[in-house]
């Protein structure tokens, strides 16, 4: 959806499972934002630190320069009141205290662009993610490749065996599968077996 560009706020919500380009969605949201001329500003939380900790990095490499903060309330405080256009990934990350400072954001006349997973590791609803969706002016979804059957993938599978909601990690730690596929709760090598497998046959 493209917006006039005016005095008053928005928000633009990017989410879906890991590996579905919503890093690079935001990056190239900026990055158009950057071309018309528009004061950026990004945000990442500080426990994402995988890649760098003053980038935002896709799994495809693209990349653009953020500030990593402790909380959703620190994206107040470390806001230059001239920026136009506020991003910030994974917004799962900063639990529920990102609605209100989302909120404030828009209604201060700022465009605010989210990219964030919208379920967890189980398939559940993670938040802040449903209350920002209905908060939204504009929502997408973008769907990852499945590794074990190729039709597009909504979840995040997790490889490892935890039951903390948050586990930092990647390819290796967490893969693409679509709805089908997905075994909530079922770690583990079976992925890898299967694919072993397959690989045989
Ligand atoms: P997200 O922010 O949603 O985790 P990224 O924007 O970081 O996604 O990365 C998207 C990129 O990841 C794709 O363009 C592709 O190069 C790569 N990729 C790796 N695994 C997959 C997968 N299973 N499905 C789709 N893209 C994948
Ligand atoms: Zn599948």
């Amino acid at each position: 959806m493209d917006f006039v560009s005016g005095s008053i706020g928005w928000i633009e919500v990017v989410c879906g499972p890991m590996f579905s380009g919503k890093s690079e969605e935001l990056i190239r949201r900026l990055r158009r934002a950057i071309i018309a001329r528009k004061r950026v500003q990004v945000f990442k939380p500080v426990i994402d630190t995988r890649y760098s900790d003053s980038e935002i990095v896709s799994h495809g490499d693209s990349r653009m320069n953020s500030e990593t903060v402790g909380g959703a309330a620190d994206i107040l405080l470390n806001l230059d009141w001239r920026t136009q256009v506020v991003g910030i990934d994974e917004a799962n990350f900063f639990g529920q205290d990102l609605v209100s400072i989302a909120q404030q954001l828009a209604d201060s006349g700022k465009q605010v662009i989210i990219a964030g997973l919208d379920t967890d590791y189980m398939g559940r609803p993670f938040p802040p993610l449903p209350d920002l969706l209905c908060l939204a002016e504009s929502i997408t979804k973008t769907l990852a490749i499945c590794l074990r059957c190729g039709n597009p993938a909504k979840h995040t599978q997790r490889l490892v065996e935890s039951d903390d909601l948050i586990v930092v990690g990647a390819t290796g730690m967490y893969e693409a599968r679509c709805r089908r596929c997905f075994e909530p709760g079922c770690p583990k090598q079976e992925s890898f077996d299967f694919v072993r497998a397959r690989r045989r046959e």
